[in-house]
């Protein structure tokens, strides 16, 4: 394998995302390989303690995946059968998979139309005496509206959807430092562990619950027994998963997490060259009104074919056809064949979500990317929509 923080030479493929894997990463993993412990020990508690520094969470639980750590969260909240549990349908499909698989209802709401974050009007039309968790997601590296959407939630926890936030900021604080989060590290977020998740909250009872359910409900996990000496007698609690992180992977995210703050920059001073050299009908989300740090995981345009000139599977076959990859995050959950099957919302019901099911396109945007790279999209983009007014104020891009 090359070295996967190279820039794509010219005429290579360039995906819409790559890891950013640089040689601390790799020494770094290769002496935990080494050191004797590679499951769940010493590095998985130092990433925990890293996460908790970074973000200000007085507690961080790593697990395998992001879904992990939303199922856990949820099952120590208590989301069990009758239970409704307030989204966005623009999210990942983990989300509702998980509500479904405990027993509970999601009860989808619609997002705004050109943040694609939900907004708290939505969310206050949907609650019932029967809600029991909402989750917002802070799409694409944006934060919602958390102010807004506490004051309407009232008594109903909430549990904030970070998978693409990390390092994101709301007012003066970053994302996690209060409630109940999780984040996502899988490869293509914007730091990564390989496949990982965190679950982050300012309550210490409802970690050690998550913690002990990350680990079949036992009291102690296998370092613990390790370090003692001898195997305690510990007991299953209640029975739990097998969703701990190992070493290997925790040590990747400790590493990926030092280089956190250069690599927003550098997505930031990527997406601020697209926003100057976009066509008319190739239409960038609007970024929030309200203070905020932005984490640009993701650059999400929605083809506008009236304007564009092109359909967004044109779009997207034009540019694969030169070498650029393209993704869709994401079609609305409530799309799915089996959410259509289940009515879990009215076709229609939707309409700021599902007009943009049907447009968006995320392009390339990670830190490993050339100058050059930014220039092929831009150009691949204006030719791909045959545009004539391609802006050519690439350097006065908006602040
Ligand atoms: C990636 C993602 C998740 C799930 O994360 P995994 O680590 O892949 O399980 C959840 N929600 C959103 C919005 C995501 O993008």
């Amino acid at each position: 394998m090359t070295a996967s923080s190279n820039p794509a030479a010219a005429g290579e493929f360039l995906p819409f995302c790559r890891p950013s894997i640089d040689d601390t990463d790799v020494a770094a993993v290769v002496e935990t390989l080494t050191s004797g412990w590679i499951t769940t020990g010493p590095r998985c508690a130092e990433l925990e303690q890293a996460v908790c520094d970074r973000t200000g969470a007085a507690a961080a639980v790593a697990m395998t995946s992001g879904t992990a750590a939303m199922h856990l969260a949820l099952l120590a909240m208590g989301i069990g059968p009758g239970d409704e549990v307030i989204t966005p349908s623009m999210t990942w499909v983990s989300t509702p998979n998980v509500i479904n698989l405990l027993g509970a209802t999601p009860v989808f709401v619609d997002v705004d139309r050109d943040t694609l974050l939900v907004s708290p009007e939505s969310i206050a039309a949907a609650i019932t005496p029967r809600t029991k968790v909402i989750i917002p997601v802070h799409y694409a590296g944006a934060p919602c509206d958390l102010e807004a959407i506490r004051k309407v939630a009232g008594d109903v926890p909430i549990l904030e959807d970070a998978a693409h936030a990390i390092g994101t900021r709301y007012g003066d604080r970053e994302i996690g430092a209060s409630g109940h989060a999780i984040f996502s590290l899988h490869p293509i977020k914007n730091i990564t562990t390989g496949e990982g998740g965190i679950f982050v909250t300012d309550d210490t009872d409802l970690a050690a619950t998550v913690r002990q359910l990350r680990f079949h409900g036992l009291g102690a996990e296998a370092w613990d027994r390790n370090q003692q000496g001898r195997s305690p007698q510990v007991e299953v609690q209640s029975p739990g998963f097998k969703y701990n992180l190992p070493d290997m992977n925790a040590t990747l995210g400790i590493t990926q997490l030092k280089r956190l703050d250069a690599f927003i920059e550098r997505r930031a001073a990527i997406a601020r060259e697209y926003h100057a050299g976009l066509p008319a009908g190739i239409e960038p989300l609007a970024v929030p009104t309200w203070d905020h740090g932005h984490a640009w995981h993701l650059f999400v345009v929605r083809v506008v074919e009236e304007q564009a000139g092109v359909d967004r599977a044109t779009f997207m076959e034009g540019l694969k056809a030169m070498g650029i990859g393209t993704g869709i995050h994401f079609r609305a959950v409530h799309t799915h064949r089996w959410y259509r099957d289940h009515d879990i919302v009215a076709p229609g019901g939707l309409a700021n979500t599902e007009w943009n099911s049907d447009r968006i396109c995320s392009i390339p945007l990670f830190p490993g990317m050339s100058d050059a790279d930014v220039s092929r999209v831009i150009d691949g983009i204006g030719e791909v929509c045959q545009a004539t007014d391609v802006v050519s104020t690439r350097q006065g891009a908006p602040a």
